[in-house]
């Protein structure tokens, strides 16, 4: 779905921003740069993925289905 993997700016990998509160692995996963948090403020288009070097920020276009299975997948994971 042309999504890209790499950061465009400094060619770092992505990680999903991840939006809501965290539970106890969500912060663990952001401290180990695995995940961005997004915070529980939704808007309604978010970034769903980031740069944890730069900064830059992935806006999905509207209605972007792959995007939202990813994020659903990677929330309702229990590992
Ligand atoms: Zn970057």
């Amino acid at each position: 779905m042309g999504t890209p993997r790499k950061c465009p700016e400094c060619n770092s990998k992505l990680v999903p921003i991840v939006f809501g509160m965290p539970n106890e692995q969500g912060v663990q996963e952001a401290q180990e740069g695995k995940i961005i948090l997004g915070g529980c403020c939704m808007m309604p288009i978010n970034p769903t993925r980031g740069c944890t070097q730069c900064g830059w920020e992935y806006m999905p276009p509207p209605e972007d289905e792959f995007e939202e299975q990813y994020l659903r997948e990677l929330l309702s994971r229990d590992e």
